[in-house]
């Protein structure tokens, strides 16, 4: 009984705390109890993007996506949007601490065989924490240009050129009714294909959406991204993100992803 009490009570405040890691940097539960801020560093070098149930860090300030993305959305959009999935799935796994210590790309990938209780928070809120995740991640400062290297290849093969597959990308955000998001994403047989999905569905929810795979690349179309800067005016913050994207991180991203499918 103690150890049952005890068991409890040291989960309760690793969720509490944030201190739930990551031995390969997937985990969202306990397994290890190292700081969120050391298993991301891990993560980043053997992995794609973690899910700890602790809210990243950003890399950069607030106002470092400037002039693309004011300092006042970012701060909103990861102080409170996702901070909010994050917490909502931490609530949700807590009575189900089996689910919780599965990596969350696992959680992701089968979401119709999660318990009838877990399917909608594990879709919104899980998918919510992975997708935003990736997003701050393969934003920066120091971004836009192009891909180089095997990446850039791919594109080539895949969509014709680099600005063939800009074009797809913004097409996809844009023709997005309502709220989701456009990805690239490297699909099972290791190629590459543009999606969009609504709501925080992203490409690893089989069962749930069309074209599944690995996202390398993600754009938030829900209007809390874009809206205090570019208003109504998506095509415009579509057109404007690409001066952000961090094309290193997405280049070994891409990379761990082909890696997978081999
Ligand atoms: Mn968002």
């Amino acid at each position: 009984m103690r150890n049952l009490v005890q068991t409890t009570l040291s989960r309760r405040h690793f969720l509490k705390t944030g201190l739930c890691a990551t031995a390969g940097g997937l985990l969202v539960g306990c397994a290890g109890g190292k700081p969120a801020q050391a298993a991301r560093k891990t993560a980043a070098a053997v992995s794609l993007p973690a899910g700890t149930l602790a809210l990243p860090d950003l890399a950069y300030p607030y106002d470092a996506l400037e002039p693309t993305i004011d300092a006042l959305t970012m701060e909103i959009h990861h102080s409170r949007h996702h901070a909010a999935y994050t917490n909502n799935m931490t609530r949700a796994l807590e009575a189900h601490p089996a689910y919780a210590a599965q990596p969350l790309e696992q959680l992701l990938q089968d979401i119709p065989a999660l318990p009838a209780e877990l399917q909608t928070t594990i879709r919104n809120n899980g998918g919510g924490h992975w997708n935003h995740d990736l997003f701050w991640r393969i934003m920066s400062p120091d971004g836009g240009g192009q891909p180089s290297g095997e990446l850039a290849a791919a594109i080539d093969d895949a969509f014709g050129d680099f600005n063939t597959f800009k074009s797809q990308f913004n097409q996809a955000g844009l023709t997005r009714f309502g709220s989701g998001w456009a990805w690239l994403l490297v699909t099972e047989n290791g190629g590459l294909a543009v999606s969009s999905t609504p709501n925080q569905d992203n490409p690893l929810m089989h069962g749930l959406v069309g074209k599944t795979g690995q996202p390398i690349l993600g754009n938030d179309v829900w209007e809390h991204a874009y809206y205090l800067q570019y208003q109504n005016r998506r095509g415009d913050y579509l057109a404007a993100w690409w001066d952000v994207v961090n094309w290193a991180e997405v280049q070994s991203l891409y990379a761990a992803a082909v890696a997978a499918t081999r």
